[in-house]
């Protein structure tokens, strides 16, 4: 049981439709439906082409760590019981980066290039959390 509520994102604009994949247990990426580029966080147009026409679609769940911060100071008390914890960026498959929590792994494990599995973590009824863990732990979705 957590000692004090979690801040969760509150989406809107093009953050909004994401999301509500994310919720739904989809994790999904914009991508131009005239270059094929993927992106993330959403844009109303692609960095490419500047097209404004895009379609969401379904990415692989896998990816590599591109990078991270390990966290020891408890600046939100929701977060005290789990010092220390690392926010890691992953560069997924599909090539947007990404941010989440890392689960499964010791931070002092934690290596450039890992390969890790995206998950997703239902943090209220309508918003899920992307979270990372070790490629191979199939545990699948926290609901
Ligand atoms: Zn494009």
């Amino acid at each position: 049981m957590r000692a004090a509520p979690r801040l969760v994102p509150e989406p809107v604009g093009a953050n909004a439709e994401f999301y509500a994949w994310c919720a739904r247990g989809e994790l999904r990426f914009q991508r131009c439906a005239d270059c094929d580029t993927w992106r993330h966080p959403p844009r109303l147009a692609c960095t490419a082409c500047g097209s404004t026409r895009t379609t969401w679609s379904r990415a692989s769940r896998r990816g590599r760590v591109w990078s991270w911060t390990i966290t020891h100071q408890a600046f939100d008390p929701a977060f005290a019981d789990e010092m220390p914890y690392a926010v890691v960026v992953v560069e997924a498959d599909e090539g947007p980066r990404i941010v989440g929590n890392l689960q499964g792994i010791d931070a002092a494990d934690l290596r450039l290039d890992l390969p890790v599995a995206i998950h997703l973590e239902a943090a209220t009824d309508a918003v899920a959390l992307i979270v990372f863990r070790p490629a191979g732990d199939d545990a699948g979705d926290v609901r």
